[in-house]
């Protein structure tokens, strides 16, 4: 399986992909983990990276979509993927849709996560992350409006959508449950 997961920071992408991912046991590939990796190992590519992520803006497209290309050059993905953040523009799209096709590959579902902008300040703000105050938070949804949102037209042919409210187990049963039921 092949999945990409789209939502608005905060709507809890990462806890259901890594869920997912070991159910369908397909790696989890984290944009934003990778790039937190990156800084940490403080390569060329995080310190790179770090300047946007502090502010809440998107990486470059040139840097985001090579390391996705990389990571999806790997072993692991031969059985699939989720992917988590990536793409987050249409112009990020139209590169995934390029790396798989010269693979032979296509994506099978994209998963969008519905959620309050209200409700995920509000959760962000709990995490404690050190790009989670509340202006860069803004910042992020803002970003997600202007330039995420527009790839849901894009994959509307795709789109599975699930309600990110509630228990984390209850949705990663909606997510099953909606992709079990596409195209019916
Ligand atoms: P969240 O979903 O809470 O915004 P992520 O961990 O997915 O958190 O992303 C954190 C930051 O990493 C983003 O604000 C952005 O700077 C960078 N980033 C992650 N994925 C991408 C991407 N696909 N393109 C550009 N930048 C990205």
């Amino acid at each position: 399986m092949r999945l990409v997961l789209v939502g608005p920071p905060g709507a809890g992408k990462g806890t259901q992909a890594a869920q997912m991912a070991k159910r369908l046991d397909v790696p989890h590939i984290s944009t934003g983990d990778l790039f937190r990796a990156n800084l940490k190992g403080e390569t060329e590519l995080g310190l790179e990276a770090k300047r946007y992520m502090d502010a809440g803006n998107l990486v470059p497209d040139e840097v985001t979509v090579a390391m996705v290309r990389d990571r999806l050059g790997d072993a692991d993905t031969s059985t699939g993927f989720i992917l988590d953040g990536f793409p987050r523009t249409t112009s990020q799209a139209e590169s995934l849709a390029q790396i798989l096709k010269d693979k032979g590959l296509a994506l099978d579902a994209v998963v969008e996560f519905e959620v309050d902008d209200e409700v995920v300040v509000q959760r962000l703000l709990g995490r404690g992350r050190s790009d989670d105050n509340e202006d860069v938070i803004r910042n992020r949804q803002q970003v997600y409006r202007d330039e995420t949102s527009p790839l849901l037209r894009y994959y509307s042919d795709r789109l599975v959508k699930v309600d990110a409210v509630g228990d984390v187990d209850e949705i990663t049963e909606r997510v099953f449950t909606a992709l079990d039921n596409r195209g019916s």
